[in-house]
C-alpha cells in the first residue's frame, strides 16, 4: 500500500488505478505541474544591482554644522572694550 505523494491519501494499487503512483489523476497532474513550474523557472537570475555601498549614509550630509554657530553668539562677553 502506498500513499499518494500530493494529497497523502492511500493510493490505489495500480491494478486499478490509472494515475499510479498517485491517488487519482488530479493529483498526477499536479505533480506534473510541479515539475514544468519548477523547470520554467529561470535558475538565479544574474540581475543583482551592481551597486552595493547603498546602505553607507552620504558623510556631506550634515553633521558638522554646530562648528560654525559658535562665531556670532550673542551670550559671549565681550572682551574687546
Ligand atoms: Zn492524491
Amino acid at each position: 500500500m502506498s500513499i499518494c505523494p500530493i494529497c497523502g491519501k492511500e493510493v490505489t494499487p495500480r491494478s486499478s488505478n490509472k494515475a499510479f503512483p498517485f491517488c487519482t489523476a488530479r493529483c498526477k497532474s499536479i505533480d506534473l505541474g510541479k515539475w514544468l513550474n519548477e523547470d520554467y523557472r529561470v535558475p538565479a537570475t544574474p540581475d543583482e544591482a551592481g551597486e552595493g555601498d547603498e546602505g553607507e549614509p552620504d558623510p556631506k550630509a550634515g553633521g558638522l554644522s554646530g562648528a560654525s554657530a559658535e562665531g556670532d553668539s550673542p551670550s559671549k562677553p565681550d572682551m574687546r572694550h
